[in-house]
């Protein structure tokens, strides 16, 4: 899949620019001489054409996840701050509150944890409620074998038959519109965290909010599973 999904994005991309491109091309030539109707079908084209770029775009750096990846300490206070202060302007535009207990220093990748603390932090910001600011969590706790972290939230929730498939890239349980997104996120997290020989998964009820938890073992792993 890993090696499918490199080669499939790769190639994908250059006749898609020249989709693109053309439809670039032949709108300005059309530009004022055609009715309303078709003036939309270009429209449809050129932003299904935008998002499958996108989602290519999304799709190669999900391949490369783990391509490079180095195991040294990672002080997860360290790498959630930076995520924040990252996010600085959904927080501010959401007027959300992120609240995080003290975190762990732990044996991984620094790149890809902060890649999944990131995915999941936007994630509960994203799916809030109408109307009801975002309020974010994060704790860890230290259990004999490994740091157990979560990140819960206020937000939309989620019915608990799609619990599982949410971790499955490309599925989306929410409106485009609404809530825009192209369902990479949790795959990449659930590839990340899988990398480190842990395990992810969700509690959550619909309409109450959502808690994500993902462990990390304590043991350093020299050579880890490269399985999505
Ligand atoms: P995206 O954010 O691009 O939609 P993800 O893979 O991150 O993709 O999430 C997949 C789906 O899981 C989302 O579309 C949404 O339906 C659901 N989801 C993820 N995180 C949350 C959350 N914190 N609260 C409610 N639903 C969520």
């Amino acid at each position: 899949l890993t090696q499918f999904a490199y080669i499939a994005s790769h190639d994908l991309q250059e006749p898609l620019q020249t989709i693109s491109n053309f439809v670039g091309i032949v709108k300005e030539i059309y530009a004022g001489k055609i009715d309303k109707e078709s003036e939309q079908y270009f429209n449809f084209i050129t932003d299904a054409t935008s998002r499958m770029q996108t989602l290519i775009k999304h799709l190669l750096d999900f391949s490369r996840i783990g391509r490079n990846i180095k195991f040294q300490n990672v002080d997860c206070n360290k790498i959630v701050k930076e995520v924040i202060a990252e996010l600085n302007n959904s927080i501010t535009e959401k007027k959300a509150t992120i609240a995080s207990g003290v975190l762990p220093v732990v044996t991984g990748d620094p790149v890809e944890l902060k890649q999944l603390f990131q995915n999941l932090i936007s994630n509960a910001i994203k799916f809030h409620k109408k109307n009801v600011d975002p309020v974010v969590n994060l704790t860890c706790e230290e259990k004999p074998n490994e740091f157990l972290f979560s990140v819960k939230d206020n937000g939309i929730g989620i019915d608990a038959k799609y619990m599982d498939k949410i971790f499955i890239i490309f599925q989306r349980l929410v409106n485009a519109s609404e809530y825009p997104g192209t369902g990479i996120g949790l795959a990449t997290c659930k590839k990340i965290v899988t990398l480190h020989n842990g395990k992810i998964w969700v509690e959550s009820k619909l309409n109450e909010g959502s808690t994500f938890y993902f462990t990390i073992p304590k043991k350093i792993i020299t050579n880890p599973s490269k399985s999505i």
